[in-house]
């Protein structure tokens, strides 16, 4: 390859980090999807599926299972910057985004408005929408549009709240795009009308540096098997800022929540703090599963993550309007490095024959090449910086020139 690409790459101070994940022989350009896996994490799952689980059994949950998500709640406070007892880790983002939702506008009982963009994932609408038509009939969701489908009207966003807002509920990094909102500008509006915001920062976390204290946010959620490597279907997070523990209730009323669960008292009384969003028994062999992924995350920090995430993306971009602008690919990221996540997507007519060629290619000595497909036309590009290398950038960029050069898209069907 470009003897240039191998020095970036000899003088990456994050290159030894890849060897840490488990190889599986692709270019691996799905990590905003599922984050890959990190080498610890089988020797760590082989320890709790033998000695815990298979011997141990109940005593493991006195002697290990029990405070372990607040351990890992722990370090992932510290990657987060915020204090351990802000976070609470388990249950999947969907089931925390109804708590949190449900929470505010119980919270904000004389207040009916929902805002939203038309960029937030969908499970996310699907929640909301739930949330309004059963438990808060006469709420509206208010949605200000993006103008071209991949940035936020933010400056609508921030003049349409009002003293009607309730809940402002946005992704900080949309998943189409990657196109990245403002939190704090977003916030210190809501606060000056009395809303409160909700951030989804699944495709965030670990990809963008946070300020969850300084920004002074209210609510957020996340999950951890994107950027954060945690497995597959692996515990989410929720942040509630300490002032508004005691204030946002949680619809799920559990014995995980309640103040004494093991005194199996007939009457529900909620946890102090940030337990009280708490359900039911922790599923432990996933959520074991997301600490080595936290601990390497932790080793680099964000901010290392971020200026790589940065010269990667920039390489890409480059690249793509050197050799893929003309063979009718489209950038549908925004352009701007601070408006934007860490993944890149591109649009093309035959995307979806792309794809295939890309992650199937005919020719066997060709390295797989996995991003994802969206449909009708787009390709998202997931640019995990802990492990992806400009080398990889490099070898994806080149197939998708000559997947078009060669016409080999007319071969897929
Ligand atoms: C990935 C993602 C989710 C996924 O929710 P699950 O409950 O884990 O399936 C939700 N919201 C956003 C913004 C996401 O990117």
């Amino acid at each position: 390859m470009l003897p240039d690409i191998a020095d970036l790459d000899r003088e990456d101070e994050l290159t030894p980090y890849r060897d840490l994940f488990v190889d599986n022989g692709t270019v691996y350009l799905n990590g905003n999807s599922l984050g890959k896996m990190p080498v610890h994490a089988i020797e760590l799952m082989r320890e709790v599926v033998e000695r815990e689980w298979a011997h141990g059994l109940i005593s493991s949950w006195y002697s290990k299972w029990l405070k372990r998500p607040q351990d890992i709640a722990s370090k992932l406070a510290a990657f987060l910057g915020v204090s351990p007892d802000e976070i609470f880790i388990g249950d999947s983002t969907s089931i925390n985004l109804y708590k949190l939702i449900f929470g505010a506008l119980s919270y904000q009982k004389k207040r009916a408005e929902v805002l939203m963009d038309d960029l937030n994932f969908p499970t996310d609408y699907y929640v909301l929408k739930g949330i309004l038509e059963e438990s808060f009939v006469g709420h509206v969701q208010k949605t200000i549009a993006s103008k071209d489908g991949v940035c936020g009207d933010e400056d609508g966003l921030v003049e349409a709240i009002t003293e009607n807002t309730a809940l402002v509920f946005l992704s900080q990094v949309t998943y189409k795009s990657a196109f990245m909102y403002d939190m704090h500008r977003i916030n210190q509006k809501a606060k000056e009308k009395g809303a409160l915001v909700l951030w989804d920062l699944s495709h965030s976390v670990g990809s963008v540096p946070l300020d969850l204290q300084g920004s002074n946010t209210d609510l957020a959620v996340g999950c951890l098997y994107k950027y954060m490597n945690g497995g597959p279907g692996s515990p989410a997070f929720l942040y509630v800022r300490k002032d508004l523990q005691e204030k946002i209730i949680n619809p799920i009323k559990a014995w995980f929540g309640h103040k004494n669960g093991f005194a199996f008292s007939p009457e529900f009384e909620p946890h102090a703090g940030i337990q009280k969003f708490a359900v039911g028994t922790p599923g432990m062999l996933s959520l074991s599963a997301t600490e080595p992924g936290i601990d390497l995350m932790n080793q680099v920090g964000i901010h290392r993550l971020r200026e790589k995430s940065i010269k990667l993306s920039e390489y890409f971009i480059g690249q793509f309007y050197d050799r893929l602008e003309s063979l009718g690919y489209g950038l549908e990221s925004p352009k701007e490095t601070n408006k934007r996540g860490s993944h890149l997507t591109l649009s093309h007519e035959f995307s979806d024959k792309i794809y295939k060629a890309l992650s199937h290619p005919q020719d066997s000595s060709k390295k797989p090449v996995v991003c994802d497909f969206r449909p009708p036309n787009l390709l998202r590009f997931g640019i995990a910086p802990i492990y992806i290398s400009f080398h990889d950038i490099a070898l994806c960029i080149g197939r998708l020139e000559e997947i078009i050069l060669d016409q080999e898209y007319k071969n897929i069907i």
